[in-house]
């Protein structure tokens, strides 16, 4: 059974009460007996005294029970009390209660011996005479000369005695009844006073327990509950500092962890997901509280990180792999697992992922140029190969064709030189070993200076080059010769792949803040697939005929990298069998 401890205190206060009355009871009831008991004794040998004026000493002497019993008769109905005569040698010679010559020798009583001992006598027992208990009280009966001769005895039901007490009982029974009555009101008052405090800590504390440690519990004594809530108090201070400190800590680490780049997930022993940084939520397309807590191969559904996630667990080492997602677009992750451990216990596992496609893609375009330039270099060497070994085969003797062969290996010799150093131009310039060269320079002045250059190629394939250019162009701060370089290609592209009575145009058009220049031409254009990649390098749109034409495929991509490197944009335009239009920008 549950008591609180309101019902605790009034039940205290009950039973001290109980136990105050009991012992004041029974303090005040043996007392009380005593006193009255003394008082009866007293009364008693009053009486008798009154009675030895009526039976005088001398009657007893003669010791004839004739003479002495009618004189008790008469003086019982005016006392209530029994009455014997003895005389001296223990003989009953009168008793209001009995017939004294049935009465045994009375010599023996006690009060009676004290009695004839000249004393007053007293005594508590049975009688058998009245049936009841009885004091007895006995005076001796003494002559005009002091001679005792006999002895007056009053005796009284010890009933009278209790009944006192009884009386006085019943008055305590009532004082007990309000006294209990006034405990459980006064108790209950000042039980609700007591453990009012205690309420209010307790309602406080399991407010703390929730986490509310803001309050205060309000501190009104000093006795031992006020220092309860004082030393509370000061445990919620701490408690509120500890936890203010660590919610700092964690949301540091949130931080650290949430503003990585790499994608994070901890997962318990069990392989429950504790946390993910914001990476992995836009790697997964998951929000953190809906993978939270759960399993990581149910929130995040990936059997390879799963198997990585329980490798490390399993082992309690290190463990490290490449990961491949396809949706929503192709990546490449190496991920680092590593278990987490508190104390040297283990207590989960952590998987971090790098983002590696841009390396991987990086290495596969590395990969791919050095096959392609293998490629580009091994197509004139074979050529010049065959030519020389025809020439040493007896072709240097063949006086009609042994120039030619020379002459074509002359040309295969200065397509090597030209695509080794469009290479090592390019290379230059995607290294960034070397910086564009900043200086002023009149676009204007560049551009005409350029064309003019053109001129026996233009001439040669009847193509017209017009010029719509404004009077005057801003400076811009660029390298001049890394400019001309993307307007010779440019110029050239836009020859090479022209038809016969063509047109070249050069517009220039100056914005608030950057130049366009766009070279147009009527050539044959380039289909629209082909579009995105015409500035990878050695990209063609048809490989024999750029060799032909003595391309190398890298012109395009060296245009591209001038421009970026001068943080310009730069793009095309075209329709097939009407022309195609490459433009730039650059920065003022
Ligand atoms: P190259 O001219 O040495 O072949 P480029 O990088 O300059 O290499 O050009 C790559 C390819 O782009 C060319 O082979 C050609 O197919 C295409 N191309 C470039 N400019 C033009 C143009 N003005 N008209 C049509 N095709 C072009």
């Amino acid at each position: 059974m549950k008591i609180n401890l309101t019902s605790k205190l009034i039940l205290n206060y009950l039973l001290l009460v109980l136990l105050v009355f009991s012992f004041t009871t029974i303090t005040i009831l043996h007392k009380l007996s005593r006193e009255s008991k003394l008082q009866l004794e007293d009364e008693m040998v009053t009486r008798a005294q009154l009675i030895s004026e009526f039976i005088p000493a001398e009657l007893i002497s003669q010791g004839n029970p004739k003479l002495v019993q009618p004189l008790i008769f008469k003086i019982k109905q005016k006392t209530n009390s029994r009455i014997t005569i003895i005389a001296k040698n223990g003989i009953v010679l009168g008793d209001s209660e009995s017939n004294p010559e049935t009465m045994e020798n009375h010599g023996t009583r006690p009060e009676v011996i004290e009695a004839l001992n000249g004393k007053i006598g007293y005594s508590t027992r049975y009688s058998f005479t009245v049936l009841k208990p009885m004091l007895y009280a006995a005076i001796p009966a003494k002559t005009g000369t002091g001679e005792i001769t006999g002895v007056i005895r009053i005796a009284l039901p010890t009933t009278l005695v209790k009944y006192l007490t009884v009386n006085t009982l019943s008055n305590l029974w009532f004082g007990l009844l309000l006294a209990l009555f006034l405990t459980i009101i006064l108790g209950y008052i000042s039980a609700y006073f007591v453990t009012k405090p205690i309420r209010q800590i307790n309602q406080i504390t399991q407010n703390a327990i929730r986490g509310d440690l803001n309050q205060k519990i309000p501190v009104f004594t000093k006795d031992e509950i006020g220092n309860l809530a004082r030393s509370l108090n000061q445990l919620f201070q701490q408690l509120q500092g500890t936890m203010s400190e660590i919610k700092r800590e964690q949301n540091k680490l949130t931080a650290i962890i949430s503003s990585m780049t790499e994608g994070v997930v901890a997962c318990d022993l069990s392989g429950n997901i504790l946390l993910v940084n914001k990476t992995i939520e836009n790697i997964f397309s998951v929000t953190r509280t809906e993978v939270q807590g759960k399993m990581l191969l149910e929130a995040i559904r990936n059997n390879d990180l799963d198997k990585i996630l329980n490798d490390v667990l399993r082992s309690g080492q290190p463990q490290q792999s490449e990961l491949t997602l396809l949706l929503p677009v192709q990546k490449t992750f190496l991920i680092y697992a590593s278990p987490l451990t508190s104390e040297e216990t283990p207590f989960g596992a952590v998987l971090v992922m790098h983002d590696i496609t841009e390396i991987r893609r990086l290495e596969n375009i590395r990969k791919e140029f050095i096959s392609n330039v293998s490629h580009e270099l091994r197509t004139p060497l074979t050529s010049i190969r065959g030519f020389v070994e025809t020439l040493l085969n007896g072709a240097l003797e063949d006086k009609n064709n042994n120039r030619r062969f020379l002459n074509i290996i002359h040309d295969h010799a200065q397509r090597l030189g030209k695509l080794i150093d469009d290479i090592l131009e390019l290379s230059k310039i995607e290294s960034r070993e070397i910086q564009p060269n900043l200086q002023p320079v009149d676009l204007r002045e560049l551009i005409l200076e350029t064309a003019e250059s053109f001129s026996p190629q233009l001439q040669k394939a009847k193509i017209q080059l017009r010029r719509q250019l404004p009077a005057s162009l801003p400076t811009i701060n660029a390298d001049r010769d890394q400019l001309k370089q993307v307007l010779i290609n440019l110029l050239d592209n836009a020859i090479k792949f022209n038809r016969e009575n063509g047109s070249v145009t050069i517009i220039a058009t100056a914005a608030p803040d950057s130049i366009k220049i766009q070279v147009t031409d009527s050539g044959q254009g380039i289909p629209a697939k082909d579009l995105p990649r015409i500035f990878e390098r050695f990209y063609r749109v048809d490989k024999a005929r750029s060799r032909e034409l003595g391309g190398t495929g890298l012109g395009l991509a060296i245009v591209k990298h001038i421009i970026e490197a001068h943080q310009g944009r730069i793009g095309v335009e075209s329709v097939e069998e009407k022309g195609s239009t490459f433009w730039f920008t650059l920065p003022l």
